[in-house]
């Protein structure tokens, strides 16, 4: 079963028929750096093999979730969804063989009922296998329990039925279009399942070229500079786009992380909980906080004291960072004259000289003035309609309070905004 697999050492099947390299990941054990891919001296390789128990971080990938991956500045952990599929999933195969990097798939349990060698031949490569549902539906942000619970299940019926050795599946599972659900992470979770989104994708399932492909998976990445590669081994353009990626991984100096899930016998790998974060706070960053009540002091007084910068949870090492101002600043201050009330009057007629400041502006102040001049017996009607002008409610927006009162009570009336009848209520009216 999946809660308890022992998943204790996996064979690398092609390293193996090369070379007669036995090819054994046990507990401990050195992971495989480029140096030791036999035949392959100038391979990326695998840096080292990260031990997660899903227990302890149940949701993990920040495309969706707080917390990702504990991984290291320019660590990379690469994830294939939706095989195996005989035609691409085998070229994926061999590549991440040739370079002996370690991936996780997300295998499709009708997948893996049609090609079940397929399944095993990524176990005995040494790759980590999680599931992604049986038949892949889009529909899990809405799907009942009934619908979700045979739909996760089968998936892992038929994958770990197409294994050798059962425990050999991993307790990862990538919901479909990564269509979250809280009950269906949760039924994952009491299962001892980890839901796994992703940090990036590289749109490889759209109707991109392999280039862009490429593009997207180290753009993306050099963004983040570290995290969950989402790719596809069922899709051409990523079995085009992949070599590239590699040797731009290896070239910019990236390092691919081997993920597999803790079992009785190998525990997690040691690690605290802000390492789960993308880009954990430091010391040196202020950390932005709801200041605590102050300690109030009752009193008759009628005036109250200024609050003192200790009853804000300023702390002394970050109150350097606080703006100082010097005394010349201070005396600036203090001598600024108060704003005249006059200050803030608009004179009449000046509307259109607000609005009047380029050339749309004007033409859409014709138009909001031409909507705004009453017509007799028509005058609510008309305003009404003009209210429904894009242009019209731009003016309105920069107007004076008056047409802003217009607007509001057209609005309040329930008349929506038609962009496409203003141009003829206006044109009538000209
Ligand atoms: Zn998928």
């Amino acid at each position: 079963m999946i809660g308890s697999s022992v998943v204790v050492r996996t064979r690398s099947w092609i390293v193996l028929c090369l070379s007669g390299f036995l090819g054994l990941l046990t507990v401990g054990a050195p992971a495989a750096f480029a140096a030791d891919c036999p035949g392959h001296p100038d391979a990326l390789g695998t840096s080292r093999t990260l031990v997660v128990d899903p227990r302890e971080h149940p949701r993990i990938g920040t495309m969706q979730y707080r917390e990702t991956l504990p991984l290291k500045d320019h660590e990379v952990v690469l994830t294939f969804d939706d095989g195996p599929l005989p035609k691409y999933s085998n070229q994926v195969l061999k590549m991440l063989d040739d370079e002996c990097i370690k991936a996780t798939f997300f295998i499709i349990g009708g997948q893996a009922k049609a090609n079940p060698e397929g399944v095993r031949k990524l176990v005995a490569a040494g790759h980590t296998v999680g599931t992604h549902s049986m038949n892949h539906p889009l529909t899990f942000d809405r799907m009942p329990v009934e619908k979700y619970e045979p739909e996760i299940n089968g998936g892992i019926e038929w994958t770990s039925a197409a294994m050798t050795d059962p425990s050999k599946l991993a307790p990862f599972f990538r919901i479909p279009g990564l269509m979250r659900a809280e009950g269906v992470e949760n039924y994952l979770i009491s299962r001892g399942i980890q839901v796994w989104s992703a940090d990036f994708p590289a749109d490889d399932w759209r109707h991109v070229s392999s280039d862009r492909v490429y593009q997207l998976a180290i753009q993306r990445l050099e963004a983040k500079g570290k995290g969950i590669l989402l790719l596809h081994d069922i899709q051409a353009r990523t079995v085009a786009a992949l070599p590239k990626i590699i040797r731009d991984l290896k070239a910019r100096g990236y390092r691919i992380v081997h993920v597999v899930p803790a079992t009785p016998d190998r525990p997690a790998t040691p690690t605290t909980p802000v390492e789960w974060l993308l880009h954990p706070p430091t010391e040196t960053v202020p950390i932005a906080r709801w200041p605590a009540v102050p300690n109030f002091v009752f009193t008759e007084a009628r005036t109250l004291p200024a609050p003192a910068l200790a009853d804000l949870n300023a702390q002394s090492e970050h109150q350097p960072l606080l703006p100082h101002r010097t005394k010349g600043q201070v005396d600036v201050a203090s001598t600024l004259p108060v704003p005249a009330r006059d200050l803030f009057a608009i004179p009449e007629g000046s509307v259109e000289v607000l609005l009047s400041t380029s050339l749309s502006r004007r033409a859409a102040t014709r138009m909001a003035m031409a909507a705004e001049t009453p017509r007799a017996g028509k005058g609510k009607a008309a305003n009404a309609k003009a209210g429904k002008t894009h242009a019209a409610r731009t003016a309105h927006a920069a107007a004076a309070p008056k047409h802003t009162a217009q607007a509001k009570s057209t609005a309040s009336k329930g008349t929506a905004f038609r962009p496409t009848r203003v141009a003829t209520s206006v044109k009538k009216r000209a």
